[in-house]
């Protein structure tokens, strides 16, 4: 089965088979899901919630129900970045759903090493290097607090990058990006699109935890750029995903709001950017995973047409 959203179908009717009809993710339906990849419910079982809908027709634009639509002040998204961080919010991913890069063992923490400047960051000629000098980063306080620097992983080729904020708990506990509750997501509706994780390149704009997950400060922001600049130089994606305010505002430079600059396709250095809401964002407000989605086929075209 090549293509994954196959994978993502075959998974969800089994569940559903299986009478776990009501929820897969917080406030999502397997059939609600399997509308938003234009595919036909299986019939329902005993254990269905009197609660799930018929079978949703497969169009594109009416893939999340009207349950979701978002009340009016949600409808626009909020001001500021605090809002859709990296909450501790609950995904119900049932029945031991594989997520996708959970790693058994953490890699050891290091110590920070010698200060390396932004030159010598931009010239480094390969990820592993950039990444060797990332994990042992003293470029910013942030280095004191951290358990691992979180560099980023997936395919050095990739198409696609996918740029996030800052790691959070689970990603300062294991060294890897998106692998919470909102990485969880991230990665079905990756898949919903006919993204495999494993075919892109995740990073965040902070490669460490800020204490508690509160706002990522200018300064830190400032001294670990140079590794995402790096990164975006040489895995060249074709596309950026910029999910959440932060990732957004900070590669565009700018402060204009996540509900203003998603809809269209910007620039980052050349590179074509799409901007989206973060999935812990979509954790609160469910209706925002179909704008998600939306803009996900939005860099699918982007692709498409390259
Ligand atoms: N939120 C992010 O922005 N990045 C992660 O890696 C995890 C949660």
């Amino acid at each position: 089965m090549s293509d994954p959203r196959d994978l993502l179908r075959s998974y969800l009717r089994q569940r559903q088979e299986l009478g776990e009809a009501e929820l897969v993710l917080d406030r999502l339906s397997t059939a609600e899901l399997q509308a938003l990849l234009g595919s036909t419910p299986a019939p329902a079982s005993r254990a269905e919630s009197p609660a799930a809908r018929p079978p949703a027709e497969p169009r594109r634009e009416s893939a999340i129900p009207p349950r979701d639509e978002p009340r009016r002040e949600s409808a626009v998204p909020p001001p500021s970045a605090p809002a859709e961080r990296r909450e501790e919010v609950e995904v119900h991913v049932r029945a031991g759903a594989p997520v996708p890069g959970s790693a058994p063992h953490p890699p050891s923490p290091r110590a920070p090493a010698a200060y390396v400047n932004a030159e010598e960051i931009s010239s480094l000629p390969v990820l592993s290097e950039v990444r060797e000098i990332a994990l042992g980063c003293p470029r910013c306080g942030l280095a004191k607090t951290r358990t691992h620097v979180v560099f980023g992983e997936g395919s050095e080729t990739a198409d696609v990058m996918v740029v996030g904020e800052a790691p959070g708990q689970e990603e300062d506990r294991s060294g890897r990006p998106f692998v919470g509750r909102a990485g969880k997501l991230l990665d079905l509706v990756l898949l919903a699109s006919g993204f495999r994780r494993d075919d892109v390149y995740i990073c965040n704009v902070l490669k460490c935890r800020p204490p508690q997950n509160r706002n990522p400060q200018p300064d830190e922001v400032s001294a670990c750029s140079p590794y995402l600049l790096r990164q975006v130089e040489l895995v060249q994606p074709r596309v950026i995903l910029a999910f959440g305010t932060f990732a957004a505002q900070t590669l565009l430079g700018t402060d204009v709001s996540i509900g203003k600059l998603r809809g269209r396709t910007h620039q980052y250095r050349g590179v074509p950017l799409v901007p989206t809401y973060h999935p812990a964002a979509c954790l609160r407000h469910p209706a925002w995973t179909r704008s998600v989605w939306e803009d996900l086929q939005r860099a699918r075209d982007v692709l498409d047409l390259a």
